[in-house]
């Protein structure tokens, strides 16, 4: 079988980063060697290390008692210094809840909105621009964004209008989320940069190449890409 590995190399920074979930452990362990030890940085396990990562944003709000801000999202977590979710340096929300349901997700723990909390749109948008001047753009995963598509398009429209790009997952393909026909949903996919589609197909893991879980997920860039 062909396994993949990606690497990202940050010379001005001194950093590399590499995309792991297709190795096989002995490989992790001779790059361990080499490169010294490793520190996750997202997808299952955000770093513990405190200058790569943010924990759940507190405190959690529900809109009943959102008198600042009427929109919320139900976040999963929150954290910085991502090179595998999206081109360049991110900052990634990762939404709670997901009624897709892939088999062998690998973030099973997102399924369940109860395992994440409801947090104001401020909260988060707050949280991201405190990192902004060292990052290349923010992305939305999960969990399933479109699950919460007037929250998410609330955070898109915040976002953009602060200059963000923004990539967003969905395991939805892009053809069934115009299908969906929600204004909110047509408003997130016409402000966005980069949607990344389609659900996670095991047995398409493998050469999925960057960014991407199984090979049958899409990069679309929304503003050039021409599907129809
Ligand atoms: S859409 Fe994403 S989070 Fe949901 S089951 Fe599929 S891979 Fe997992």
């Amino acid at each position: 079988m062909n396994r993949e590995l990606v690497f990202v190399a940050e010379p001005d920074v001194g950093r590399i980063t590499v995309e792991i979930s297709q190795a096989p452990a002995a490989v992790v362990g001779e790059m361990a060697e080499d490169l010294g030890t490793p520190v996750n940085v997202n997808c299952g396990r955000p770093s513990s290390n405190p200058r790569h990562s943010f924990p759940i944003l507190q405190p959690a709000r529900q809109f009943s008692n959102c008198d600042t801000d009427r929109f919320s999202l139900w976040l999963y977590r929150l954290y910085h210094n991502s090179t595998v979710d999206g081109p360049g340096r991110r900052s990634v929300i990762a939404v709670a809840g997901c009624s897709i349901r892939c088999e062998g997700c690998y973030s099973q723990d997102t399924h369940e909105r109860s395992n994440g909390r409801l947090v104001s749109i401020s909260e988060i948008v707050a949280e991201i621009i405190t990192e902004r001047d060292s990052h290349d753009g923010v992305t939305i995963l999960g969990g399933e964004p479109f699950d919460q598509p007037e929250a998410v398009a609330e955070l898109v429209f915040r976002l953009k209008n602060r200059g963000f790009h923004i990539t967003v997952y969905s395991g939805y393909k892009f053809e069934k989320l115009i299908e969906f026909g929600a204004p909110s949903i047509q408003y997130i996919l016409s402000h966005i940069d980069l949607l990344i589609d389609g659900p996670f197909v095991k047995e398409q893991n493998a050469g999925a190449g960057e960014y991407r879980g199984s090979r049958n997920q899409r990069i679309i860039n929304i503003q050039t890409d021409r599907l129809t």
